[in-house]
């Protein structure tokens, strides 16, 4: 066993894939390439080999491992319940603590370091804003230029950690706020929804000041002593708080998964809620306003919180309590291809993904769409088009509740 890392997969993980086959349909990558080695099959009996050390850990290991998604459309699929994503967090972890090159070292000081560090998303999304505005991100052949998706980052505003928000009244409760990082500095928008409709049922909302980045893009990335490090920090910042609400699926899914990177991680992770779980739970219990409406939206729905999450009927009940009817764009699921930074590893995918979600949502002839993620928000804007609208769920229903 050549495994180095505390967080490789282990022997019984693995060992829970019974060969079956039932997730090759459903994984993006498979579906693309039809290779058994771009399918969550292919990449478990990659992991095995290692594992019982038939084979090194090399180039090619990762390479298989990175083309995968991290959708954990995989997971949905699976009847003996494999745990995909945790195996690829542990196998993306290991190729790179073995094969420590120049891009390696690169992701870990980007996604692992800088992420978590207020002044460099500012100047960097700074940075990016400008070039956009410029025109200079669409003619610019590096990252930028390659990348569409980028090509729609806003400009950033100050963040939301340090500080507190109270209800009209005396509060029913507190919650804690993640602000993290892409959240803070480019959805801003989505935030204010978020506290705005937390503050009309009467919560208090604080963002604890010592908080830091959830970590998901460092996991995914395999730079997993950061994401142990940023996960160890979110347990002590969110200390006394009974309920942390997270406004990214993306991380909502990681921080739920904390009990794998640090210890009191479970006991952070079992106080964790999606803000779409927890405003749709307030919605039913008739602590929030339903209001009438007929308008269809399209729906397109993010892959942790779908696959990871199971979550399908919340941004739905969201929707029609805001005045709509949700449209469904594909009911299997498929990623969008944005995938955290695979836009930027895998821009070829991620576009032929991009382009097929924007093709299904074209297909409804609505211009209006509602995704509760801004990774997911961001590569639906750039494949759209300016003519449509993509907005979490929970923008929709602040701006519906106080019309
Ligand atoms: S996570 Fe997504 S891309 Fe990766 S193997 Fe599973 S279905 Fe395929
Ligand atoms: S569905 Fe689950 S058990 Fe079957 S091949 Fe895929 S991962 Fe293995």
């Amino acid at each position: 066993m050549a495994w180095v890392t505390e967080w490789a997969p282990t022997g019984d993980e693995l060992n829970a894939c019974i060969d079956c086959g039932l997730c090759l349909p459903a994984c993006p990558t498979f579906r693309l390439t039809g290779d058994e080695s771009a399918s969550p099959r292919g990449r478990i009996a990659a992991m095995r080999a290692i594992d019982r050390g038939l084979s090194p850990i090399d180039a090619r290991f990762g390479e298989i491992m990175d083309l995968c998604l991290q959708c954990r459309a995989c997971e949905t699929a699976c009847p003996s319940l494999v745990p995909f994503g945790r195996l690829m967090e542990g196998a993306r972890g290991e190729a790179a603590a073995a094969e420590p090159d120049t891009v390696t070292i690169g992701k870990r000081l980007v996604f692992g370091r800088a992420i978590g560090s207020r002044p460099f998303m500012a100047l960097a999304s700074l940075g990016i804003g400008l070039a956009q505005r410029s025109g200079l991100g669409r003619s610019m052949t590096g990252m930028i230029g390659k990348t569409a998706a980028l090509r729609t980052v806003p400009v950033p505003v100050p963040t939301t950690a340090g500080r507190e928000w109270l209800p009209d009244g005396n509060p029913v409760g507190t919650v804690a706020f993640l602000s993290g990082c892409v959240m803070d500095a480019w959805y801003s928008d989505t935030h204010v929804a978020v506290i705005q409709v937390l503050r009309t049922a009467g919560y208090r909302v604080v963002a604890p000041s010592r908080q830091t980045c959830c970590g998901a893009l460092a996991a995914h990335e395999g730079a997993s002593y950061d994401a142990a490090a940023m996960a160890a920090k979110n347990v002590a910042a969110f200390v006394g708080y009974d309920r942390i609400v997270v406004d990214s699926a993306g991380c909502s899914a990681h921080m739920k998964g904390y009990g794998h990177w640090t210890d009191g991680g479970s006991d952070l992770a079992a106080r964790v809620i999606d803000a779409t779980e927890f405003v749709a739970a307030l919605i039913g219990e008739g602590e929030l306003p339903v209001i009438e409406g007929n308008e269809p939206i399209a729906v397109q729905d993010p892959c942790h919180l779908r696959h990871a999450q199971r979550m399908v009927a919340e941004p739905r009940m969201i929707l029609r309590a805001a005045g709509y009817i949700p449209i469904e764009v594909d009911p299997e699921g498929m990623c969008c291809g944005a995938a955290g930074a695979y836009q930027l590893s895998h821009p070829e995918v991620s576009r032929e993904l991009g382009l097929i979600k924007a093709r299904e949502i074209a297909a409804t002839g609505l211009t209006q769409v509602a995704s509760a993620n801004p990774g997911c928000e961001m590569q639906l804007k750039a494949y759209l088009g300016d003519e449509y609208e993509v907005q979490h769920p929970i923008e929709l229903y602040w701006a519906a509740i106080q019309s």
